[in-house]
């Protein structure tokens, strides 16, 4: 990095954490912030600082949520019956979007990865099972990333749920192999949904 002030090299540091955002980027962006009247950077500080403590996590699905109630499981319109098991709470906003699913979610917060350290405990699965039983899930369609942790997950959650007697189903059509859910467009998304079969 040139040898910019000292303030400037701390923001262009931060904003590199960002995915995808290099050197160049960072740098742009900074350059860029310089330009802005104050009240913009004020409000754009307190919307990162503020951001954490103003959104909570489900303690039942583990989506995010606002304040008080979750949009999902507090949510006489949705479909109660089916489940989506999805592993970030990212991935529920993606399938929203499709407009072709209306029932529940569940986040596992993680995949299966014993590369990395992540191992059965973090999936949490007698909290998965338990809300499967106490809703009277009647199906699940787990809508996990085309990898292969999203691949090893799948088929740990078949073999546990298979012992329920309730349809589980994948989404595969169409998904492109290697991709996270995120990077998937909602056409192709969509279509995985309602092709999903059972499995
Ligand atoms: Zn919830």
């Amino acid at each position: 990095m040139p040898k910019y002030p000292l303030a400037l090299q701390q923001l262009i540091s931060s904003l590199k954490m960002l995915p995808g955002v290099g050197s160049k980027t960072a740098e742009r962006f900074a350059f860029h912030l310089l330009t802005w009247p104050n009240e913009m950077l004020e409000k754009l500080g307190e919307h990162v600082t503020s951001v954490k403590e103003k959104i909570g996590t489900c303690p039942q699905c583990h989506c995010l949520k606002d304040q008080a109630a979750c949009d999902f499981c507090d949510n006489s319109r949705r479909n109660s019956s089916l489940l989506c098991i999805i592993s970030s709470p990212k991935d529920a906003y993606a399938i929203e979007e499709t407009h072709v699913y209306n029932g529940l979610y569940h986040v596992l917060g993680g995949l299966l990865s014993p590369l990395d350290g992540r191992t059965l405990q973090e999936l949490n699965l007698p909290h998965l099972l338990k809300r499967i039983a106490t809703l009277q899930i009647r199906e699940v369609i787990v809508a996990l990333d085309s990898t292969l942790e999203g691949d090893a997950t799948a088929l740990y959650l078949k073999e546990q749920l298979s012992k329920l007697d309730i349809p589980v189903s994948r989404l595969a059509l169409g998904l492109p192999m290697g991709s996270p859910l995120e990077y998937v467009d909602g056409g192709t998304l969509s279509r995985a949904l309602t092709g999903r079969h059972i499995y």
